[in-house]
């Protein structure tokens, strides 16, 4: 929270507000106005944009991210919506701000990016894609406008998560992001802060194309009950089914996010920088494993990062990062310093190494690992990981889990003791909880069928 007199609006009234005020004009390019822009893409892999065994499927958006400052070991805090965005926004990791679920309320003692920048005098917009993050769960602070109107194509029929919601909309897909995010741009002479969520590659697979789209249990549904060969070969058609669809959705999304980045990038109006990243990576049948949130696998965990602008060279770095680092490295951008973010700011620090660290999601109701061939695994309440060597290390206070882990615990038992103890203390911060949000049932019932909350 910043004791600044804020003009709180929300929805469209918000954007009315901002696109009434004055158009910039064109000036000097040393006293151009700033634009910070943070781009996250919901459920974007970093193989899926940055390529890796097989090709980029985002060629448009890659061309982009090729004249920029490219992470190739970036990873989120948490594999699930809400407390990854919070910890981008606050430089702080789930058991610090408390966000350890979807449901939850970011408190206002918390500074945000945003209030931070509106202080400093930023005119401040955000329009997002999803129920997560409505502006009930706390991350509209110090947002100006904060667009969280969902709307599905009207052109084209859609089925909606949990079809009983008759009509109701609970995400948008990309072309009402871009349109909204456009109508922003174009609308302020101030220094700008703007944050833009697209949400396309986010189950339901496919439905950008509502003859084939798929909800994550129509998916779960091509597997039947019976012996486990049959149930493989069935899960494997199911595997390839989810990475056609969510191939298809991506392809639709680079087209628009192209749109918008030339946008962004090509208005000399502007002294423009962008973060380019996502909020986790999405499982699609490895290790027999579908969707994101319980298995913390690197698919679910390693995300893309790229900073655009005129301040940063093109350049790749294999040094460790993380959500947390979002924060700093855009106040930076900024040209603002002097702030008590946490994080490490990617722009002017490079050591070489780096670290990340995060947790999974805490469940309220025992869970279960249930596989997409139907085998299930107990799992325990808590899970932390870190990255060590470009391996994923997991645990919790009394011992790590784990195939990585278990070689660390063999190769290097000093530093897998270290972890162990990491574990420890970060448990320890977890015992201050976040309040849960009053949620009217039908928004409950759609984060349920999103696979959200219990
Ligand atoms: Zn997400």
């Amino acid at each position: 929270m910043r004791f600044v007199h804020r003009k709180k609006q929300g929805g469209l009234a918000a954007l009315f507000f901002v696109i009434s005020m004055t158009l910039p004009s064109c000036g000097d390019p040393d006293e151009k106005n700033k634009r910070v822009v943070l781009i996250s893409i919901d459920t974007l892999r970093y193989d899926t944009l940055m390529g890796g065994e097989k090709p980029s499927s985002m060629p448009l958006t890659l061309a982009w991210a090729k004249k920029g400052l490219v992470f190739n070991e970036f990873y989120t805090s948490m594999a699930t919506t809400l407390p990854s965005h919070v910890s981008m926004h606050t430089a702080l990791h789930p058991w610090e701000h408390g966000v350890s679920k979807n449901g939850l309320i970011l408190d206002e003692k918390f500074d945000t990016v945003a209030e931070i920048l509106q202080e400093e005098g930023f005119s401040t917009g955000a329009v997002v894609a999803s129920a997560p993050l409505l502006s009930q769960f706390g991350l509209s602070q110090g947002f100006e406008a904060y667009i969280d109107d969902f709307e599905l194509n009207p052109d084209k029929k859609h089925r909606v998560a949990g079809a009983e919601l008759s009509g109701d909309n609970f995400y948008s897909l990309a072309e009402t992001i871009t349109e909204s995010a456009l109508q922003i741009i174009a609308s302020t002479r101030e220094d700008q802060f703007l944050w833009f969520h697209y949400f396309d590659p986010h189950s339901p697979y496919g439905d950008t194309d509502p003859d084939r789209m798929r909800t994550m249990e129509e998916i779960l549904g091509m597997v039947q009950p019976g012996p486990l060969e049959k149930r493989t070969e069935q899960a494997k058609r199911a595997a390839l089914v989810a990475n056609r669809l969510y191939k298809q959705d991506v392809a639709y999304l680079d087209r628009s996010l192209d749109r918008l980045l030339r946008n962004l990038l090509e208005d000399d109006r502007y002294k423009t920088h962008i973060i380019l990243t996502s909020d986790h990576g999405e499982n699609l049948g490895e290790l027999m494993t579908i969707g994101h949130g319980v298995h913390l696998s690197r698919e679910a965990l390693h995300i893309p990062c790229v900073i655009l602008g005129p301040d940063v060279a093109p350049q790749e770095r294999n040094d460790v990062a993380g959500s947390i680092d979002i924060a700093p490295t855009l106040l930076t951008l900024a040209g603002v310093h002097d702030h008590e973010l946490r994080g490490r700011d990617l722009i002017r620090e490079n050591d070489q190494i780096g670290s990340a660290f995060g947790m999974r999601r805490i469940y309220v109701e025992p869970m279960k690992d249930i596989r997409l061939d139907r085998r299930a695994f107990e799992i325990p309440d808590r899970l932390f990981f870190t990255i060590q060597n470009r391996k994923i290390i997991t645990g919790h206070s009394e011992k790590l889990l784990g195939k990585s882990a278990l070689e660390l615990e063999a190769s290097d038992p000093e530093t897998a003791k270290k972890v162990t103890m990491l574990f420890k203390l970060f448990e320890e911060d977890l015992k201050g909880t976040s309040a849960s949000a009053t949620m009217d049932p039908k928004l409950r019932k759609a984060l349920k069928d999103l696979g959200y909350v219990e």
